[in-house]
């Protein structure tokens, strides 16, 4: 069981140390000597994503960017189905850093809103 996790873990390594440098040579072609000036270089793949951040089968940017998971497909209203929980992150507006952020202030400002009228 070890060994072949070991082996699988470097043959992924390898793997990836391919892909990463023919990627590099790739971007040569328009960016000259660039693996000359890089400093540190780590590729990732997204068996990366899976393990590190637990995305689904990997995929960087959530739920599959698709006109059925768009809009209503998602979790847009940002609501979880539960009282006072609420929703943020690529799974309601959309992947990407800015609707992830937008996401986090708009569910802030539901989460907020429950919160006032739950006082009253
Ligand atoms: C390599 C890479 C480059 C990218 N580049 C760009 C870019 O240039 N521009 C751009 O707009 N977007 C980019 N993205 C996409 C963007 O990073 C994501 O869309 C965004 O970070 C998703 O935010 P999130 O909060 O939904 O999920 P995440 O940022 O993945 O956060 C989820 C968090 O939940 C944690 N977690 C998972 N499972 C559990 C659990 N069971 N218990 C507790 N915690 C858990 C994870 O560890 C993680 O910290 C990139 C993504 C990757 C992977």
């Amino acid at each position: 069981m070890l060994c072949s996790l070991l082996s699988r873990f470097l043959q992924e390594l390898r793997f990836k140390k391919h892909i990463g440098e023919r990627l590099l040579k790739a971007a040569e072609k328009y960016i000259p000597d660039l693996s000359g000036h890089l400093e540190y270089v780590e590729y990732a793949t997204p068996l990366s994503s899976e393990y590190w951040v637990n995305a689904v089968k990997g995929g960087c940017y959530g739920p599959e960017q698709s006109p059925d998971q768009m809009g209503p497909g998602r979790f847009s209203d940002f609501a979880s189905g539960i009282d006072g929980l609420f929703l943020a992150g690529a799974g309601t507006i959309g992947g990407g850093i800015m609707p992830c952020v937008l996401s986090g202030i708009r569910s802030a400002k539901k989460a907020s809103e429950f919160l006032k009228s739950s006082r009253r």
